[in-house]
């Protein structure tokens, strides 16, 4: 079954729609990969056989899963991409409620966090987004699964995850943004990738699309073209939005994209502590889930340095590091630095402590510190993502919200 839509430039975008109800996103319940960009190489447009029941990865998959299985959550539309299309969140819990009496640069400039945040400083709020990047469906399985639990207890596999379910339970407020670049997702017409072994090529073409003779734009090329002309492209990838835009490096302080606006108004009406934005695209020497260091405040050093180590630590006790020594894996001063980006602008905008998870992809394979192989299998991605938000979770309850991190009175 498949869903068209006429996208703003009279594409016809295909978007398989995963089999709703017992199977969200089975192989075998619908035709080939829709041929919207048809200079695409066919080869690129392979499948890994039978995916998953829990690989719910496309917008419709999501949208469906949304629908049929989210009843606790509350489902709000918080905005529509350049191509018009929703952008979903799910919502559990209660906001803070009354306003502050100044600005967040005011509050900053005051020291007094509490005149910003308002009567419910020490609320925790948490936020968790993916697939800013359209190519990239390692956080959008991850989140879906996240929802599984809060909605069930259970990710898709029936797995139990009580740490999470009890994390969830002190957490006042919980806001999860399954696809954030729903038109770079609606682009990318697959719903898993073929395994590729050790190459990454067809990955990145993915990601950040090819030039009309096939070559790469590549990474970080890719950045040097924003706004993409995409009419100037074979396949523009699933980075832009409609309007060739990559919104983690919008053009923050001046014209926004739609779906920019939508996070920071989400993040003003909110006050998140922590965010988390989920991508794919782990280092390729050492091939395993990594946090990296946002461009923030200064004064939240700490607070990274201390979720930094939860998470890792999480990560390297749950076999999903290359080692199983925390003393290695989550050490901060190893964490790779970032650079100024949607991230610092969601901190500067609301004083969230933001930050980006790079998963390995199920695409393709890369390298252990001492060099071997390391293939990540589907359900070793789904486990490191649930960690990853576990861990997380945990951390912002035992270590407070903003408010405590920083900031005086
Ligand atoms: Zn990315």
């Amino acid at each position: 079954m498949a869903d068209v839509r006429v996208g703003p430039r009279g594409l016809a975008v295909l978007i398989l729609a995963c089999g709703i109800g017992t199977r969200l996103c089975g192989a075998g319940d619908s035709g080939p990969p829709p041929r919207a960009y048809p200079s695409i190489p066919r080869d690129y447009l392979l499948e890994a056989p039978n995916p998953p029941d829990f690989w719910v990865s496309t917008v419709d998959g999501v949208a469906g899963f949304l629908r049929e299985r989210v009843r606790t959550g509350k489902v709000e539309v918080i905005g529509a991409s350049a191509g018009g299309r929703p952008i979903r969140a799910v919502i559990y819990g209660h906001a803070r409620e009354g306003k502050g009496t100044t600005t967040f640069s005011g509050a900053i400039g005051a020291g007094a966090m509490r005149a910003y945040f308002g009567p419910d400083f020490d609320k925790r709020v948490y936020l968790a987004m993916a697939s800013v990047h359209g190519g990239e469906f390692e956080g959008i399985v991850g989140l879906v699964n996240l929802l599984s639990v809060l909605e069930t207890g259970k990710d898709l596999r029936g797995r139990p995850w009580p740490e999470i379910v009890a994390a969830a339970g002190q957490i006042d407020r919980l806001i999860v943004i399954p696809i954030v670049n729903v038109d770079g997702r609606a682009r990318v017409p697959l719903r898993i990738e073929a395994f590729r072994g050790t190459d990454g090529t067809i990955a990145q073409y993915m990601n950040t699309g090819g030039w009309p003779d096939g070559r790469l734009i590549g990474w970080p090329e890719c950045k040097v073209f924003i706004p993409l002309d995409m009419s100037r492209t074979q396949f523009p990838g699933g980075y832009p939005n409609d309007n060739g835009i990559n919104i983690m490096h919008d053009d923050f302080l001046g014209a926004r994209q739609p779906e920019t606006q939508a996070l920071l108004e989400l993040a003003a009406r909110e006050r998140p502590d922590l965010i988390l934005n989920l991508h794919t695209g782990a280092g390729w020497e050492n091939y395993y889930t990594r946090m990296l260091r946002p461009v923030a405040e200064d004064v939240l050093t700490p607070a990274f340095n201390g979720l930094y180590r939860a998470v890792q630590t999480g990560l390297a006790l749950a076999g999903l590091q290359a080692s199983g020594d925390p003393a290695v894996e989550a050490d901060p001063a190893r964490a790779p630095r970032n650079v100024f980006n949607l991230d610092t602008a969601l901190d500067f905008h609301c004083g969230a402590l933001s930050v980006v998870v790079e998963s390995p992809s199920h695409g393709y394979a890369g390298k252990n510190p001492q060099g071997g192989e390391v293939r990540q299998s589907a359900d070793r991605l789904l486990d490191a993502q649930l960690v990853v938000q576990q861990e997380a979770m945990k951390y912002l309850v035992n270590a407070g919200g903003r408010a405590r991190w920083a900031g005086g009175k």
